[in-house]
């Protein structure tokens, strides 16, 4: 289900059915229920979703019938297969130059392998998320906070707090406490790639997010690409400032 077509109906009934006042905030309930990576998580938000918003009838009415007990549930992210937009995200992107084949530090005694197509802007994201704070369990599940969309602000340090109170979800009581235990992304990383996972939604769409490279950079398990290293940008020869442009006799070849 495209998200794109959602929205644009949803916002339609937003604007007809809600109240001026609620309507950012069912925006962002809304948006919430669309990331949930499990479904069972997905119908435990579903039912406070539902209690928190019943005195909007018509609204309510509308989204049940039409987005959930249809055959256009499948919208929020658990129920897309990871990696199910990759096909389509490779021939839009076209470019199979700009993607990688096995960086893994692939040896007989440490054979963690298998492919992994990793796009230049998502090798960059994940180097400038590498100080980021995060929490790792045994060795191989990390957790960091989510941004909640705000790309440039700073990540808040993950507590123990917050990974009982995320991992106890389906004990919410209330929309409004899912929706703020719902903080973090989790990645588990397994004995190969295959067999890794993040919670967010870019892991559903591509089989591969910042989070997971990160998560597999700390563990050693891959390493950035030379070409794709932001310390080679910032080599000597950078301090130089940029080179001159080209003067129109010399563009000719
Ligand atoms: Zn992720």
């Amino acid at each position: 289900m495209c998200s794109v077509y959602l929205w644009r109906n949803l916002e339609k009934r937003i604007v007809l059915h809600v109240p001026v006042d609620n309507r950012k905030e069912i925006r962002e309930d809304l948006k919430v229920l669309e990331i949930i990576h499990d479904s069972s998580l997905f119908l435990k938000a579903l039912d406070l979703f539902e209690k928190k918003w019943e005195h909007l009838n018509a609204f309510i009415e509308y989204f049940f019938d039409t987005w959930i007990n249809s055959p256009f549930k499948n919208w929020y992210r658990g129920s897309i297969q990871p990696g199910f937009s990759n096909t389509n995200n490779l021939i839009e992107g076209g470019l199979l130059e700009d993607v990688l084949t096995d960086y893994s530090n692939k040896t007989e005694e440490d054979p963690f392998s298998n492919e992994l197509f990793i796009p230049e802007d998502v090798w960059k994201k994940a180097q400038g998320m590498l100080s980021d704070d995060c929490l790792i369990k045994d060795q191989s599940i990390f957790y960091w906070t989510r941004l909640n969309g705000l790309e440039r602000s700073k990540r808040k340090k993950v507590t123990n707090q917050m990974i009982t109170k995320f991992s106890s979800l389906q004990r919410s009581r209330s929309f409004a406490n899912f929706k703020m235990d719902y903080s973090l992304w989790r990645v588990k990383v397994g004995e190969n790639i295959n067999y890794s996972s993040c919670s967010c939604p870019k892991f559903r769409s591509y089989n591969y997010c910042k989070h997971l490279i990160v998560a597999l950079l700390k563990l050693k398990k891959i390493e950035v690409p030379i070409q794709y290293s932001l310390k080679k940008i910032v080599s000597k020869n950078s301090k130089r400032g940029r080179p001159k442009k080209a003067g129109p006799a010399l563009e000719t070849d």
